[in-house]
């Protein structure tokens, strides 16, 4: 039997040379030559106005929270199906989340309900592009004019994906990234804000350091720096900097072999009755390979399989209005009935770059086999 994990690192080889070029640099906190670097493949490459790194995609939209004033009062839209910095990002400032289900069989939010959720108070729309596959996007934007209102994408998980030829992150006001381990580009943990819209720029840079126009100081622009405005630190330092320096350069490496992956699931997985949907349509940048069970039981029956034959496959989100946090602190939410299904009957399969054939050829078959027996009982 071999083992097959979910998820693993993958490492270019030029990381360690980078993160050694930063001793010889004699910088090692933030906004050195690898910040910048890094910085300019998603203004160069993607068009950005500005991209700043940040330590996290949490930070990047924190960062956005607080560049677009969230206050307590606001209410700011989220998808139901995501992970919890979608929310605490709003949360920090005192907002108020209101949640949006996902389409029928796709964790995405459907856009044809975010009108309805809409009040006075409403200040953004955060879309989450679930597994790089691009939501709605030209509705969202349509409705955030119509209520002028801010749109963040949350775009963690869509590096390298487009919608009608424009990258995801690019299109709202702001476009959030993650670099964490788990997601197609890695510097261990990092992120960075694509800000889209020129007026926000300087703001941003004293954010982002302590609230201090630093940035502006080091460019010779002021003769000292001061406190400017409410600020944080989400600045990461050059070590991670250089190792996402080495991995931006390889994406599309990193991106064919996932996308090989991706492929043979497929055209080789065999799916039967079980199995209500295949995510064929919109392979996007190969972030995750899902399929969606026609229920719980099975769904369940399969994870304990796939675990007993030591390959790792996994659920995803919980419902945000189900959780803990929500339970005790809002009002009874309505609940989000897709993305309650979507949390009791999608799993995803392993997915890295550097996974090998004969590991892709064991899951596929191992999922065929289960398909097979389940379907004739
Ligand atoms: C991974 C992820 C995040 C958080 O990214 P970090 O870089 O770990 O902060 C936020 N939103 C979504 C949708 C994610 O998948």
């Amino acid at each position: 039997m071999i083992q097959v994990p979910f998820s693993k690192p993958f490492i270019t080889g030029k990381e360690l040379t980078y993160i050694e070029d930063t001793f010889k640099r004699s910088k090692l906190s933030g906004n050195g030559f690898f910040t910048r670097e890094c910085e300019k493949f998603f203004e160069k490459e993607y068009g950005a106005k500005r991209a700043l790194l940040t330590t996290s995609c949490t930070d990047a939209l924190e960062l956005a929270a607080l560049l677009v004033d969230i206050r307590p009062g606001d209410e700011v839209i989220i998808p139901s199906f995501t992970f919890v910095s979608t929310a605490n990002a709003f949360v920090l400032r005192g907002a108020k989340i209101v949640f949006c289900d996902s389409l029928e069989g796709h964790p995405n939010m459907d856009p044809s309900k975010i009108e309805t959720l809409i009040t006075p108070n409403t200040k953004a729309i955060v879309p989450v592009h679930y597994g790089g596959v691009a939501c709605e996007m030209n509705a969202i934007m349509a409705l955030a004019k119509k209520y002028q209102l801010y749109v963040i994408e949350d775009a963690a998980q869509a590096i390298d994906s487009q919608f009608e030829g424009k990258q995801l992150g690019t299109i709202g006001h702001f476009g959030a990234f993650s670099f964490h381990d788990t997601k197609n580009i890695s510097a261990g943990e990092g992120g960075a804000l694509l800000i889209n819209s020129e007026e926000f720029i300087d703001r941003a840079e004293i954010i982002r350091e302590k609230g201090t126009d630093r940035s502006l100081f080091i460019k010779g622009q002021v003769d000292k720096y001061g406190w400017q405005e409410v600020g944080s630190s989400f600045l990461p330092s050059e070590l991670n900097a250089a190792f996402l320096m080495a991995q931006l350069e390889s994406i599309e490496t990193i991106q064919s072999m996932r996308l090989m992956a991706w492929k043979r699931y497929c055209n080789e997985i065999k799916a039967t009755d079980v199995v209500r949907s295949f995510e064929q349509a919109n392979c996007a940048n190969a972030h995750v390979f899902f399929l969606i069970f026609k229920d719980s039981q099975v769904r369940d029956e399969y994870l304990t399989f796939m675990k007993s034959c030591g390959v790792q496959v996994t659920f995803h989100f919980q419902p945000l209005e189900r959780s803990p946090f929500v339970i005790k602190n809002y009002p009874p939410q309505s609940e989000c009935k897709n993305s309650i299904e979507l949390s009791e009957t999608l799993v995803r399969l392993p997915l890295f770059a550097g996974i090998k054939q004969d590991e892709l050829t064991y899951v596929i078959e191992k999922t065929n086999d289960f398909f097979l027996k389940r379907s004739s009982t």
